[in-house]
């Protein structure tokens, strides 16, 4: 899956949103998730953030690292 990280809080953009073509982008308070199992890891959306806030979670920086759990997290709560 794909991971939204750090860069996107307070920014939420939306431009991935737009690209998705599974409409696997979710809405929280202060960021945009990833749906874990939705995604179908096209890629479509890491090019287009303008902040860079999105990684394959393979590739995720290491100060990124918490953000696959907190993605997680997003899902399980709901
Ligand atoms: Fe959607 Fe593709 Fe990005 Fe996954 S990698 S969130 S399917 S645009």
């Amino acid at each position: 899956t794909y991971v939204i990280a750090q860069p996107c809080i307070d920014v939420m953009d939306r431009a991935c949103v737009e690209e998705c073509p599974v409409d696997c982008i979710y809405e929280g308070a202060r960021s945009l998730y990833i749906h874990p199992d939705e995604c179908v890891d096209c890629g479509a959306c890491e090019p287009v953030c303008p902040v860079e806030a999105i990684y394959y979670e393979d590739d995720l920086p290491e100060q990124f690292g918490p953000y696959l759990r907190d993605n997680e997290e997003f899902f399980t709560q709901v």
